[in-house]
C-alpha cells in the first residue's frame, strides 16, 4: 500500500477512486520527475485533463477560420504544466493515447456544437508520432468523429516536423492512410526539422504551419528573410500557411504583405476555454488584422 497513494477525485470519469501507479521502478529518474510523473498518470486516469483552443485567423479580415485544440493540465502542487513537459511524459509513461481521448472527448462535441452554431468549422488536432503509428489510429479517430456526425474533412491532423526524419518510410505509410481517410494533414513546427522540399510534397500535407521561433526573428533582416524564403517555400507548393507565434501588429502586418493567409498568435488569443474561443468566433478579430 505504501507504494500507491489513493486518490479521491471529486470529478473522475469512470471510476470513483483513481490510483496513482506503482512508482517503484521510476526512482532511478529523482523524486521530483517521478512523483509529477504519477500525478499526470492519476490526471489522466481521473479525465482531470481540459482542452483550450487557439484561434487561427485569417490575415485578410480577422475571422476565425479553424481553432487548435491545446491540452492543458493543473497539477494541485505544481499549477499548470507545460505540454511541452507533460506530452512527452505521457508518452513515456505509455498514456499519450488516454491523453488523446482526453483532448477529443471534448473537442469533438465541441467542434459539433460550433458547427451548429455555424461558426468555426474545423479542429486543428495534435498528434504525437507515436499515435500516428498505431495501426488502429485511423479507424478509432473516424469512429470517434462519427459518433459527433463529423467527418474526417473536419479536422486537420497536426504532425510536428521534428518527428519527420526517423522512421520516414513508415510515417509515410500513415500519413497516406490519413490522407485517404480524407483528414488534412499539417506539418506542425515547421522549419524546425529536416523535410526536404521533395518530403513535403510526400506526406501528402496540405498545410504548413510556420514554426514560432521564425516569427520571433522578424525584427531582424536575417529573419526576414528566412521568412520570406519559408513563404515561397509554401507559396510554390500550393500549400495553406499558418504562421505560428504572431505576437504583435507589427508582426501581422508584415506577414499579411507576404501574402500569408492565415496567422496564429498571442496578438490574436491566447489559447482560451471554448466559451472565450466562441466569443472572438463571433465577433471576429478584424481589429487586430
Ligand atoms: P504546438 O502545436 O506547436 O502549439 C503551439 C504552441 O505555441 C502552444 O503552446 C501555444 O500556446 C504557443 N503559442 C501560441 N501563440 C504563441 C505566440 O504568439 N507566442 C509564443 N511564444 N507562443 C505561442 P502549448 O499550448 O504550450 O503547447 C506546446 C506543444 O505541446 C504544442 O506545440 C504541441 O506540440 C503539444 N501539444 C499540446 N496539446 C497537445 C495534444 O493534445 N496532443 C499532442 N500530441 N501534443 C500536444
Ligand atoms: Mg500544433
Ligand atoms: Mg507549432
Ligand atoms: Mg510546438
Amino acid at each position: 500500500a505504501a507504494d500507491h497513494t489513493m486518490y479521491h477525485a471529486k470529478h473522475a470519469g469512470r471510476n470513483n477512486v483513481c490510483f496513482y501507479g506503482d512508482i517503484l521502478h521510476l526512482k532511478a529518474l529523482g523524486r521530483e520527475h517521478v512523483a509529477l510523473q504519477s500525478r499526470l498518470s492519476a490526471a489522466i486516469r481521473c479525465e482531470r485533463l481540459s482542452v483550450f483552443y487557439q484561434p487561427v485567423v485569417s490575415a485578410r479580415d480577422g475571422g476565425v477560420i479553424a481553432v487548435e485544440a491545446l491540452a492543458r493540465w493543473q497539477d494541485e502542487h505544481n499549477g499548470w504544466i507545460s505540454p511541452d513537459l507533460f506530452v512527452p511524459m505521457a508518452e513515456k509513461v505509455g498514456l499519450i493515447q488516454e491523453l488523446s481521448d482526453l483532448v477529443m472527448q471534448q473537442a469533438f462535441p465541441q467542434l459539433r456544437a460550433w458547427r451548429d452554431a455555424g461558426l468555426t468549422q474545423k479542429l486543428m488536432l495534435n498528434i504525437s508520432r507515436s499515435q500516428l503509428f498505431s495501426p488502429v489510429f485511423v479507424s478509432r479517430l473516424v469512429e470517434r468523429l462519427a459518433a459527433h456526425r463529423l467527418r474526417p474533412h473536419d479536422v486537420i491532423v497536426e504532425i510536428t516536423e521534428s518527428a519527420a526524419l526517423n522512421d520516414y518510410a513508415r510515417q509515410l505509410k500513415h500519413l497516406r492512410q490519413l490522407a485517404s481517410a480524407g483528414f488534412q494533414i499539417a506539418i506542425d513546427d515547421f522549419g524546425t526539422g529536416y523535410s526536404s522540399l521533395a518530403q513535403v510534397n510526400e506526406m501528402r500535407a496540405q498545410w504548413l504551419k510556420v514554426d514560432v521561433s521564425f516569427t520571433q526573428k522578424l525584427h531582424t533582416e536575417a529573419g526576414r528573410r528566412v521568412m520570406q524564403a519559408i513563404v515561397q517555400f509554401g507559396q510554390g507548393l500550393g500549400l495553406g500557411l499558418v504562421v505560428e507565434g504572431v505576437e504583435s501588429l507589427d508582426a501581422a502586418r508584415y506577414l499579411q504583405g507576404l501574402g500569408v493567409e492565415y496567422l496564429q498568435g498571442f496578438h490574436f488569443s491566447e489559447p482560451v476555454p471554448a466559451g472565450v474561443a466562441e466569443l472572438w468566433m463571433r465577433l471576429g478579430l478584424a481589429n487586430k488584422v
